[in-house]
Formats: structure tokens, C-alpha cells, sequence
């Protein structure tokens, strides 16, 4: 027997249609390109965002047409996410800081007919125009009065004209809730990226999952502030999980400098953050030199990387910022894991309480996880035993954009190639991704534990940890170490550190002082950089 329920397809444009009918007069304000700050409501964004839908369908473009982006975060940017999936294209944002022939490979996987862009990205587009093959028309994010005098772009639109050339009378076309909403691609440290297609389905059980206490905890009463691009995963999910809750949403524009964020955190009552460890170091550094205070920022989502336990000591304690570590993947839409206390760490001491939070947590209901060895044994949540990470739920990929099955897949579930350990209560800590574990002797080493030891160093900004060849035990761990400016560290200094805290033969060979450390397209340490770098380091100082 059938329930007898209303059968309502789960599309995005229902998350905008409930902001504007019920949170309308919530603000969305955003720093932008022009220099100033725009201030709006959901509902001047629900009529603008039906006007550039009007204007999207008009330019002739067929249904699950794939259309790009290269954009920051700002109103604009967040009209383009609703417009082009709610009237049933595929919104595709590319990562604007990959290299140009990246860029260019991926507006051909992805058969982009237009890509829109902000003005920060002229240059790239002007040298990328004549080369992609499928874009009709490019759009540049800007008044009428500041477009670009002379460009060699041809078919250069200007985005307010065009919203502007149509009236708001639009109504958001009832698709299957199947179809395919956005499109990202991962940042392919190794090969070229891999294009993940959600569907509105997926992305709405994403967002409900997202919102949740024990997730990223978003309500009406928030001004959330995604420092997260939205061109990383759809910023990790917040411009859909802000509209289902009613928060105010501010973007930063291009201001992604410590300055800059805490400025906006300040103006405009900032409650919550989200963003990968290397921005909130540089908005540390900000905040510590300067001797200042947030006084409305309650909670912060750390994810992207591990986030070092010193960084999350400071916010909680020199800054009463709570820190809700997240682990998630692009072919993950892309939670997988939040830390969220369980009641009984309710009376645990700071110590204890942030023993657990360095953890990436426990998995969100959508997906579950399994940690498995060599064969393919699941291993026991003893906290001990590391093994393979597995994951399966309704947002993980199922197969790659334009490749053929589901091959990558074990028994159903994707593997995502990190390696980790899970409790008996659930919490998921990663090790390392499998490609960066160190096997020392036949022994696997993970690197994080080693990374954020040093990154404990009231000397260090950061550090890397890499497997370095060695003679007689394969590879063996080598610190590539970042200091603060001024600050005075010797390599016997630094490894006397790990002293105690960490079984005696995993301590690093060597320390390697450089002046800065490759940063991949969101942030991560380009860790196969410093192995090319370096892993002959050990071999040539024995
Ligand atoms: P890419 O894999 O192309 O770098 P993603 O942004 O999808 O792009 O990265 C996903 C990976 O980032 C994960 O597989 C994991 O290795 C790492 N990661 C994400 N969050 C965390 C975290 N909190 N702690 C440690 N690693 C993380």
C-alpha cells in the first residue's frame, strides 16, 4: 500500500520561493568587485534571480545546457546558482584560480554555451576566449557603465543589461527532481579534474543534512558568512542551507584577506564562518596582531583540510569561537562528517572536548562510512586501526561527468582514497590521504599527526610533512616548515618538540625552513610539489 502524501519534487528553486515568502526582508549583503558593499533582501534576490531566468531561457539555450561561471562569492554569483538550475541549466563553477589551460579543459568537459564572470577574471577570460570551444556567450558580472572599453572577447554581454532585459513574471518549471543541478569539478592535484553533476534531488537532501544542530547548525537568527568559494563545492552547501533557514547571507567578494573578514564580521553582525584552515590562519594573524575581538562570531566550520589543533585552541579559547571541524569531498556535494559533541562530552575538561573536535566527526544521516584494509575487510571502530575510507549516501557520487559506469566504486560504496580511523562513538579522524601516508619500514606514518605537532610550535605559520626517500627504511617523514615572520627556530629545536607526544620513531628525519609552501586552487598544501621537491632530501644529506 502507498502513503498518500503529496508528491513534491525536491528542487532548489523551492529553497528560494520559501526565503522569499518567508524570511523576505533578511538581508543578503556582499562585497564586490566595484569596491563597495551591496546590500539587498531575499525578495529583491527571488525577482532579480526570475528576470536573469527569464533572460537565461531567452538567449536560446536548450534544457541541461551547461552554463560557467568564474566568480566570487557575491549576490550575483548566488542569483546564477538559483537562475540557472531552477529554470533547468546546469550551473557549472570553475575554480577561477586554476591555471588557464584547466580552465579552458574544463569549459570544454563541460560544454559550457556562456560563461559568466567577474571582472577580476578579464584577463583570464580574454586569454581563454578564442580557445574554449562550446561557449556562445560571455557575460561579464558588472554595471552597464563599468564594462570593459575594449576586449578582445567577442559576444561580450553585460550581466545587469541582460538581467534587466526582461521582467520578473517567471515561473520556476516543475522538473524532475533527478536532473542535474550543478556541476564541479575536483581540483585534480593529479590529472586533469573530474566533474561531479548533482542533481536537485542530491542537493536538497544535502541541504536539509547540512542544516541540522549537529551539523553546520543554520538558523533564521545567523548571518552567515561563506569565506568558502562558491566555486569550492557549491560553498560547501551555504547559499541553499541559508535560504532553507532564513539567515542572513554575507559574501566577501574578493576580500579574503584577515583585514578584510574581520572587517565584515564586525559590520555586519557575523554569527557564523566557514572556510579552509589557511584562511582562518591569515585571520588569526590578523586578529593576534592587532589585539582584537570578535564580538558577534559565535562558531566557525573548519573543513578542506585538517584543522591544526593550536588553530582550534585559539578560537576556543582566546576567542570563544566554537570550531565545527568538517571532512567532506567534492564527490560529496560535500559534507561527509561534522564534529558535533555527543552528550557525555558535555563534562569533559577543554582538553578533552578538543581531543574530540580535532577529530573530522561523525557522519551526517545521508551518508554512511566504513573503513576497510587491503582486501576489503571492514575493520572495527576501535579508534586504533586505520584502514581505507568508504562512504555511500544519497549526495555521493555515483560516476564522473561524460565517463563511462560506475567502475571506481567497490561493492557500491566510493572510495575516497583518505585514510582513516573511526571510534567507537562514531568520530571519524583522518590519518592521511593514501597517496601522502609515509611507510617507514613497512610502517604506515600518517602525516597530519606530524603537521599539527609542529604546527603547535609557537614558532611555526606552517608545516607540511612528506614521505622523503631513505636507504634503509624506504621513506622516512620530512618536516617542510613555514616560521612566523621574526621568529628564531633551529631543526634540533623543533624536533626535541615532538618529544613525548608521539611514539619515538615517528619523529620527523629532518626540517627543511622555507619561506612558503605551495597552496593548491582551495588552499591544500600541494604536497606532490615538495615530494618532487624534496625526496631525495634525506638520501643526499646521509
Ligand atoms: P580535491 O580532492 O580535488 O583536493 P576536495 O575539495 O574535494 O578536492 O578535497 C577532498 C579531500 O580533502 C578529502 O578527500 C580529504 O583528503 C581532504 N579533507 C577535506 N576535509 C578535511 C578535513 N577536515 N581533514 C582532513 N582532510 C580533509
Amino acid at each position: 500500500m502507498n502513503g498518500q502524501m503529496m508528491q513534491m519534487p525536491l528542487l532548489t528553486s523551492s529553497l528560494l520561493v520559501h526565503a522569499e515568502r518567508h524570511h523576505g526582508d533578511q538581508q543578503v549583503v556582499s562585497r564586490r568587485v566595484e569596491g563597495d558593499i551591496h546590500r539587498y533582501t531575499y525578495t529583491d534576490l527571488a525577482r532579480r534571480t526570475r528576470q536573469l531566468a527569464k533572460a537565461i531561457v531567452a538567449l536560446g539555450l536548450g534544457d541541461g545546457v551547461r552554463i560557467g561561471t568564474l566568480a566570487w562569492n557575491g549576490y550575483r554569483h548566488m542569483e546564477l546558482y538559483y537562475a540557472v538550475s531552477g529554470a533547468g541549466r546546469v550551473l557549472n563553477t570553475i575554480n577561477p584560480r586554476l591555471h588557464a589551460d584547466q580552465v579552458t579543459y574544463i569549459a570544454d568537459h563541460a560544454e559550457n554555451q556562456v560563461l559568466f564572470f567577474d571582472l577580476t577574471f578579464l584577463p583570464l577570460v580574454e586569454s581563454i576566449a578564442s580557445r574554449v570551444k562550446t561557449v556562445r556567450h560571455f557575460v561579464a558580472m558588472i554595471d552597464k557603465d563599468q564594462m570593459p572599453a575594449s576586449t578582445s572577447i567577442p559576444n561580450l554581454l553585460c550581466y545587469e543589461d541582460l538581467t534587466a532585459s526582461q521582467d520578473d513574471q517567471f515561473t520556476w518549471p516543475p522538473l524532475d527532481e533527478q536532473e542535474a543541478a550543478t556541476l564541479c569539478y575536483t581540483s585534480g592535484t593529479t590529472g586533469n579534474p573530474k566533474g561531479v553533476l548533482y542533481s536537485h534531488r542530491s542537493t536538497l537532501l544535502h541541504t536539509f543534512a547540512a542544516a541540522l544542530p549537529d551539523s553546520l547548525n543554520c538558523s533564521a537568527s545567523d548571518a552567515i558568512l561563506p569565506v568558502v568559494p562558491m566555486f569550492h563545492v557549491n560553498a560547501w552547501g551555504l547559499p541553499y542551507a541559508a535560504c532553507m533557514t532564513g539567515a542572513k547571507l554575507v559574501f566577501p567578494g574578493a576580500g579574503l584577506d584577515g583585514k578584510s573578514l574581520f572587517e565584515l564580521f564586525e559590520s555586519e553582525g557575523v554569527t557564523m564562518a566557514a572556510g579552509v584552515p589557511t584562511v582562518w590562519q591569515g585571520l588569526l594573524n590578523h586578529v593576534q596582531g592587532l589585539g582584537l575581538k570578535f564580538s558577534t562570531m559565535r562558531r566557525t566550520v573548519i573543513g578542506g583540510s585538517a584543522c591544526p589543533p593550536a588553530m582550534l585552541r585559539a578560537f576556543e579559547e582566546d576567542y570563544g569561537v566554537h570550531v565545527i571541524h568538517a571532512w567532506g569531498m567534492t564527490e560529496l556535494s560535500p559534507l561527509g562528517t561534522v564534529c558535533a559533541f555527543k552528550a557525555k562530552h558535555q563534562a569533559q575538561t577543554p582538553e578533552q572536548r578538543q581531543a574530540v573536535q580535532a577529530k573530522q566527526g561523525r557522519a551526517v544521516f545521508g551518508v554512511d562510512m566504513k573503513i576497510v584494509n587491503p582486501d576489503g575487510d571492514e575493520l572495527p571502530c576501535d579508534g586504533q586501526q586505520a584502514g581505507d575510507l568508504l562512504v555511500r549516501g544519497h549526495w555521493v557520487v555515483s560516476r564522473y561527468f561524460r565517463e563511462e559506469g560506475t567502475g571506481h566504486l567497490q561493492d557500491g560504496w566510493f572510495p575516497t582514497g583518505d585514510v582513516a580511523k573511526i571510534d567507537s562513538d562514531g568520530y571519524m579522524q583522518i590519518t592521511d590521504r593514501s597517496k601522502d601516508v609515509i611507510k617507514s619500514g613497512g610502517e604506515w606514518i600518517g602525516s597530519i599527526d606530524l603537521e599539527n605537532i609542529a604546527m603547535a610550535h609557537p614558532s611555526v605559520m606552517m608545516a607540511a610533512c612528506i614521505a622523503a626517500k631513505h636507504s634503509k627504511w624506504d621513506e622516512r617523514p620530512l618536516l617542510v616548515v613555514v616560521k612566523k615572520p621574526g621568529a628564531v627556530l633551529s631543526r634540533e629545536e623543533l624536533l626535541a618538540f615532538y618529544d613525548g607526544k608521539i611514539a619515538k620513531w615517528w619523529t620527523p628525519d629532518d626540517v627543511v625552513f622555507v619561506d612558503t609552501i605551495p597552496l593548491g586552487a582551495t588552499g591544500k598544501v600541494l604536497k606532490h610539489r615538495l615530494r618532487d621537491q624534496y625526496e631525495n632530501h634525506l638520501l643526499r644529506s646521509a
